[in-house]
């Protein structure tokens, strides 16, 4: 019997499909030149022609970058040779360049540079070379050139105007489910939103209410013990800008207008920004830029959390109950430290609540990044490799401190050095300044929640008040009549 006979009556066995024709490829995008041109005009080119032409290629800020030293000393990951082969050959030969080419500095500008700056301190002429790799990011950015983790970030804020896409509904319901849990510690303990006139406008990153929320609980505990006037914004409150190391300055004007907007409505003393580096370095220095808005001054003074940690503690408004004991090291964050002038700030806070400190070297101003900054993290997989070699500076100053805790006010560098501390077996434990001070902090007798049953019998109490209260004013009613 024949294979079709017995199949008879049965749904016959489709015919195996013929191989599909084999796709053809996609040609390549055509490179808009006029767009290149525009942004190199747009990015201050004198500036910059200026800094190409002086540079003499002494190779004296060839130390000064991680890439390089942890990286067997590789010429080309030098900063001079990292920029004058990338937007130096791009003003060379006017955007007038081909697609194989753009694509070709991907790997340079996003991975082998974090726009730490450090450079710029070693240069005899202050070249700033990472301000010249973040324009050969735009570059790249406007033609679809991007990893792909910061090209879904700046898409996420394009579309939601935060780069986790958390709506503002779940950003409240965090913070009052963080009020009701911590108001069960501290007594009177709230998160006001939207708090017409207050002193300080608390914002955040997005991975703090979508997968740290303890940490908002904690920024709450320290502002109601300490007293202050403070709220956060019901919109406008993700200060983090991935857009700004993506290269997009029309998406990162975005984050920063809506702060800035909350901020304004509000009528707050202060925008607070969370223990996050590039944060701050977009919301005070980078956002008055991407906005364009005269004098380069945002609307509403812009200050970081070390900045308010160090006035609550140095002025006394919360007590510890003694002094960090085990031995710490801080992390001076890039973007709070060099870039943002707070290294002194940072370290009179750790002293206050420290007693075993000891610096990195080299320290402050001077600071080598932790491999995780300019958009690195968020780049993903592809990039973690690098990341981890050339990290091991970080990992080495931070060994050598013999420390065993790392304080870090910055959630980038808090995730590499956590990193850093399993690839290297630092064996050191990372923490923010809040949670120091949250485990420390001395709460006021007037702030500890009563036991249930006192709770109970305070509530008994006040209803018996209000019956009599009432019985009384029934009474003197009736002897008024
Ligand atoms: S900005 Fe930082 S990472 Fe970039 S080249 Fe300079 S030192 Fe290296
Ligand atoms: S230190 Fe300055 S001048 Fe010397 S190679 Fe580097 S960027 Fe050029
Ligand atoms: S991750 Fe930290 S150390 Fe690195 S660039 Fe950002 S702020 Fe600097």
């Amino acid at each position: 019997m024949s294979d079709q006979s017995q199949n008879a009556g049965q749904e016959a066995t489709p015919a195996a499909a013929p191989p599909a024709p084999a796709e053809a490829p996609e040609a390549p995008k055509p490179v808009d030149v006029g767009k290149i041109k525009a942004i190199l005009e747009a990015n201050d080119s004198a500036r910059m022609r200026m800094w190409l032409s002086i540079c003499s290629r002494c190779g004296l800020c060839a130390e000064s970058c991680f890439f390089y030293l942890a990286n067997n000393k590789d010429p080309k990951l030098s900063p001079a040779y990292k920029a004058i082969n990338s937007i130096g050959k791009l003003y060379r030969a006017k955007g007038e360049v081909s697609r194989e080419f753009l694509e070709s500095l991907e790997d340079v500008i996003w991975g082998q540079c974090t726009t730490c700056k450090r450079c710029s301190m070693y240069c005899p002429f202050g070249i700033d070379i990472a301000s010249m790799i973040a324009v050969a990011r735009a570059v790249c950015y406007s033609q679809g050139i991007v990893p792909d983790g910061l090209a879904r970030t700046t898409d996420n804020i394009l579309r939601t105007g935060n780069q986790m896409e958390m709506p503002d509904e779940e950003w409240i319901e965090t913070c009052n489910w963080m009020a009701e849990e911590y108001g069960e510690e501290i007594y009177g303990l709230e998160i006001p939103v939207d708090k017409q006139g207050a002193d300080y406008m608390y914002t955040v990153n997005p991975r703090e209410p979508m997968y740290y929320p303890q940490d908002v609980g904690m920024a709450a505990e320290i502002f109601h013990l300490a007293g202050l006037d403070w709220t956060v914004p019901s919109t406008g409150w993700d200060a983090t800008n991935l857009a700004m190391f993506a290269g997009n300055k029309a998406v990162a004007a975005i984050p920063v207008k809506n702060m800035y907007d909350a901020a304004v409505k509000l009528g707050v003393g202060a925008i607070v920004i969370t223990e996050c580096g590039h944060a701050f370095r977009s919301a005070k220095f980078e956002g008055p830029y991407f906005l364009g808005i005269p004098g380069g001054k945002p609307p509403v003074p812009v200050i970081h959390s070390v900045e308010l940690f160090r006035d609550i503690m140095r002025d006394g408004k919360i007590k510890l109950k003694h002094k960090f004991k085990h031995k710490v090291t801080y992390q001076d964050p890039c973007n709070v430290s060099r870039n943002g002038g707070l290294w002194d700030v940072g370290r009179e806070l750790v002293n206050l609540l420290c007693e075993d400190f000891v610096d990195m070297s080299p320290n402050r101003e001077l600071n080598h990044c932790c491999g995780g900054g300019g958009g690195y993290i968020p780049m993903g997989p592809p990039f973690k490799k690098r990341r981890m070699i050339s990290g091991k500076v970080k990992a080495d100053q931070i060994k050598a401190t013999g420390a065993d805790y790392v304080i870090v006010p910055c959630h980038n560098c808090f995730d590499q050095i956590n990193d850093l501390n399993k690839e290297y077996e630092l064996g050191v434990k990372v923490v923010s300044f809040k949670e120091i001070i949250t485990e420390l902090m001395v709460i006021p007798e007037s702030m500890i929640p009563p036991e249930e049953d006192e709770e109970e019998a305070l509530a008994q109490e006040e209803a018996m008040e209000e019956v009599s209260e009432e019985a009384n004013k029934e009474a003197s009613e009736v002897e008024g009549n």
